[in-house]
């Protein structure tokens, strides 16, 4: 890149231009932000939110967390920021995470770059000054030599396909747009509607309080406990003054977590080995049961069979009603074969005298009324009905973007079979577009800032190359495109997940088009992912075509 080109607009452009528009203030957005400021080279972020944040500024539905550690999940490029933040729990809830983000805004100055309540309609690629112009929804138009997208792959909800849904006259919300002020359940009649992670955290919450609650489940997951608590002055040191060593741990793992897999096999143990070591992870915080487990319970049958059997054991000990408890079993997949949900207290919800489980995996809800629902011909009147009817995941943001390539492609169009990518980073038609946490790239199953952090850095590594090197354009070639697509798919083919539907697949039964498995994740790791983006890099950028 050319800076001097780049910080001069075409003279009968009256737009704003600067050398790179970032898309969304999340954590992606909000650390490339940084690092570009770093480079020198000119900035404007947009945000469709009102504030920084990203899924932690939308998702404040009551019981929000993180179901990573606290400090596994902090920004990682700042030892001043480590040591300067105090997390309070280990597992920390929404509002502190958001305060968290807001401090690392306020430390950076991140802000004045900014500008937010700013839904970006349109971005097209124009070939004859190799830059993008993107369009807001109310409106103005702005240009840049590089698009960078940091969307977030759980960023676009989706509402259900039921018939009526406008006419409920009562208070509903999807969890990915809660109100900013307290929502009271006290005495009500609330419906939740879903029971994927989001759900499994906010059950908990809304049955502290509620007058009567009804569950509507399709599909039953596999939760496991959480186990949070809180920080106490001791541990606050030790992880202190541990973070080298656990960041190395995480950038060691699969998923970018502190926990590992086990080098064993299930079935190389003896029963009792087995059991004993389920239930310790089943004690155990966080996701060690899902990430620390045997290394082949995602991969083999037989033994995510036994996995699976002891997860359904624990669901049956834990909810009295024998019939309630086999409701709240998935028949239909194996354990971590869809995201676990991490619960805290969820299936003893089902044994209180005021909560109710409707299964409507073979009976759909018919229609929604001004006064609640009809299911199977049943009326259910509420006052309050609550969406956790989760996300168009990863493809859905960038399909909510009217993205034209070289020759006005559209990005809709060329994934409409599924992504195709370059390292889940570039698109080929799509030259200087990069797509943080896009598909087809480690980020989508990671703990995201881990792989957040290596996504960045490596985009602004390539930008400072470009920078150095004179160069004004970077676009993959097809066949690395290609290549790289058939790699996703050939490592992901070994692995349990890709059986079953779920978000992972590219599935939402709620859009048209969505209804068959289109793989979304890069499922070899984030070591390999980071060793193979490395590799490329050290190559002088292999498989880009660099002009
Ligand atoms: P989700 O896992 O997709 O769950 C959506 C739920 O709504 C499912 O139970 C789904 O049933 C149900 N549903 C959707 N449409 C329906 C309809 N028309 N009728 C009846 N039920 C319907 O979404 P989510 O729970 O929001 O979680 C999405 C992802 O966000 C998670 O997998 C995770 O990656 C992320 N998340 C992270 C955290 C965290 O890190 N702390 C917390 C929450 C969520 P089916 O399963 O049958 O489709």
């Amino acid at each position: 890149m050319s800076q001097s080109e780049a910080k001069n607009p075409p003279a009968d452009v009256a737009v704003a231009y600067y050398d790179a528009i970032v898309i969304g203030a999340g954590m992606s957005g909000m650390y490339q932000l940084y690092r570009l400021r770093e480079l020198g080279v000119s900035v404007r972020v947009f945000e469709a939110g009102g504030g920084i944040g990203g899924t932690w500024y939308w998702n404040r539905y009551p019981g929000a967390r993180f179901d990573s550690e606290s400090y596994s999940y902090g920004y990682s490029f700042s030892q001043e920021l480590l040591q300067e933040w105090d997390w309070r729990e280990h597992f920390s809830a929404q509002p502190e995470t958001l305060r968290y983000l807001d401090f690392v805004a306020d430390k950076f100055d991140l802000q004045k770059d900014i500008q937010f309540n700013s839904r970006v309609a349109t971005a097209a690629y124009d070939e004859a000054d190799n830059c993008w112009e993107i369009e807001l929804e109310d409106g103005p138009r702005v240009r840049a030599q590089f698009l960078i997208t940091a969307l977030g792959p759980i960023s676009a909800p989706t509402m259900p396909n039921i018939p009526g849904i406008d006419s409920f006259e009562g208070p509903s919300f999807h969890t990915a747009a809660w109100p900013h002020e307290p929502v009271d359940f006290s005495g009500k009649r609330v419906a939740v509607i879903g029971t994927g992670a989001t759900a499994v955290q906010l059950i908990p919450e809304v049955a502290k309080s509620v007058g009567h609650l009804t569950i509507f489940q399709r599909s039953a997951n596999y939760c496991t406990p959480l186990h949070n608590r809180p920080i106490d002055a001791a541990t606050q040191r030790e992880i202190k003054a541990s973070y080298p060593e656990m960041f190395a741990t995480c950038a060691d793992s699969h998923g970018g977590f502190i926990h590992k897999a086990d080098p064993r096999n299930a079935l190389e143990v003896s029963k009792e080995e087995r059991e004993a070591f389920y239930e310790k992870l089943y004690a155990e915080p966080g996701f060690g049961i899902w990430m620390g487990n045997f290394r082949d319970i995602l991969i083999d049958q037989d033994a995510n069979d036994t996995i699976t059997e002891f997860v359904r054991k624990k669901i049956r000990e834990r909810v009295k009603d024998p019939a309630v408890a086999e409701k709240l079993i998935p028949k239909n997949h194996g354990f971590g074969t869809r995201r676990v949900p991490m619960e805290t207290r969820y299936y003893e919800v089902y044994n209180q005298d005021n909560v109710l489980l409707v299964d409507i995996s073979e009976t759909p809800i018919e229609r929604i009324t001004p006064a609640g629902m009809t299911v199977g011909g049943c009326e259910y009147p509420f006052d309050m009905i609550i969406y956790a009817t989760g996300f168009d995941a990863v493809t859905g943001a960038f399909d909510r973007i009217d993205i034209r390539g070289v020759g006005g492609q559209t990005l809709k169009d060329k994934w409409v079979d599924g992504p195709t990518t370059y390292l889940g980073l570039q698109i080929e038609g799509f030259p200087n577009m990069l797509t943080l946490v896009g598909p087809h790239n480690a980020a989508t199953f990671c703990n995201m800032p881990r792989c957040i952090e290596q996504n960045v850095d490596w985009v602004t590594d390539l930008m400072r190359y470009m920078k150095d090197n004179n160069l004004n354009r970077i676009v993959p070639s097809a066949d690395a495109e290609d290549a790289w697509t058939e790699h996703v798919h050939e490592v992901a083919s070994r692995l349990l997940f890709t059986k079953v539907d779920s978000w992972f697949m590219g599935i939402n039964s709620n859009l048209s088009g969505k209804q068959k498995r289109r793989l979304l994740l890069y499922a070899g790791g984030a070591p390999a992912y980071r060793e193979r983006c490395d590799e490329v890099a050290a190559n002088g950028y292999e498989g880009f075509m660099l002009q």
